[in-house]
């Protein structure tokens, strides 16, 4: 298992539109998104206009049909295959919800490759009608970060996903994403890993605005080839860069043992420095 965890935004990453837009858009509820949008937070506004969508007689059937004609481009397909047989381990976080993505994922024959989904939770109840609910919360208790929408800190996910993975040994991230709340993230990442910022949306904006604030490699991309390309190579060079750092501390640590007194021996392979 190679030590890279891909971590995908989806809406206007993975798929090449933003899912609740197209479904509102698609099943032709855009004025009243539009009018009730400043009075209401995103989220709870899609669960509004399902239950619009579901008193006007549409059906979860036409909702799914709507979001499997949502643009996914061929070679992020590709690129999400290539990555996970290169032992990738490979992640959702997105602010869409969770009906969405894996009808979608799901139509694409894309469901496997991915280990986690972190969204919010959407289900269809009894009546047939499909439910929205905020990932956090916000009723409750606030996340208490003030760059991320109330419902979702994407930022607040990637520390524990970090923390998670961390027992594994260390794993170097590669983060993919277009959005403002893909920015928080994007922050929280370190030396050695890499962000992948759509070229000219908010996330690269952010960015480009202060780039000293990102300690990670960061790796602009704009369509489908693009990503895939550019994933791929990182994923490549990762691997060269950690066989090298792997040969040079067996080589390393086979010195000093010569050299070391026995007291320390167990300390010895986790304190090696890693050169970069
Ligand atoms: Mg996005
Ligand atoms: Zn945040």
């Amino acid at each position: 298992m190679a030590g890279i965890v891909v971590v995908f935004d989806f809406d206007k990453t993975i798929i090449d539109c933003d899912s609740d837009n197209w479904v509102v858009d698609d099943l032709g509820a855009t004025d009243l998104f539009n009018e009730l949008l400043p009075t209401m937070p995103w989220n709870s506004l899609m669960d509004r206009m399902m239950e619009e969508l579901h008193s006007q007689g549409r059906t979860i059937e036409e909702i799914a049909d709507s979001l499997k004609r949502a643009p996914l481009h061929p070679q992020i397909i590709t690129a999400i295959k290539s990555a996970y047989s290169l032992g990738c381990d490979l992640r959702i976080v997105s602010d869409a919800n969770l009906f969405f993505i894996e009808t979608i994922l799901k139509h694409h024959g894309l469901m496997d490759y991915f280990s986690e989904i972190n969204t919010n939770p959407g289900f269809v109840d009894e009546e047939g009608k499909l439910r929205i609910f905020p990932y956090h919360d916000f009723k409750t208790a606030s996340h208490g970060c003030d760059l991320c929408p109330p419902n979702m800190c994407k930022g607040l996910i990637i520390e524990r996903i970090q923390s998670s993975v961390l027992k594994d040994g260390k794993k170097r991230f590669i983060y993919l994403g277009d959005g403002k709340g893909d920015y928080c993230p994007s922050l929280k990442l370190g030396d050695g890993d890499y962000v992948m910022p759509r070229k000219n949306l908010p996330l690269w904006e952010l960015i480009s605005s202060n780039p000293l604030l990102i300690k990670a490699e960061v790796h602009e991309w704009s369509y489908g080839e693009e990503l895939g390309r550019v994933l791929i190579h990182l994923i490549n060079k990762t691997q060269i860069e950690e066989s090298t750092t792997s040969a040079a501390q067996l080589i390393s640590a086979d010195c000093k043992f010569q050299t070391m007194p026995l007291s320390s021996h167990d300390a010895l392979p986790r304190t090696l420095p890693v050169p970069h």
